[in-house]
């Protein structure tokens, strides 16, 4: 059992914050050129208050980054969240 949360806090141009709870971890993503924290497709429908389905719809409309890298479950680029508006 994974009871235990983790906050993951990133700033982005000192106004924007975002909080995530639950498990992150570090993936290349090929879009950004670099390592970045990578977060689970259900994390950020949580924290976007969407569902799955538009966070894979923004991901087809290239708004945020998915990141396949060959693990089992894709995730989605952190990075590409930064400085983006949600509403
Ligand atoms: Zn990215």
């Amino acid at each position: 059992m994974m009871n235990r949360t983790r906050q993951i806090t990133i700033e982005t141009h000192s106004i924007t914050i975002i909080r995530i709870s639950g498990k992150q971890h570090s993936a290349h993503c090929e879009r950004c050129g670099k390592t970045v924290t990578a977060f689970a497709p259900k994390q950020i429908a949580a924290f976007l208050q969407i569902d799955v389905a538009e966070v894979c719809r923004r991901v087809e409309t290239k708004k945020i980054h998915l990141i396949n890298d060959g693990e089992s479950a894709a995730m989605i680029c952190g990075t590409s969240l930064e400085g983006k508006k949600f509403n």
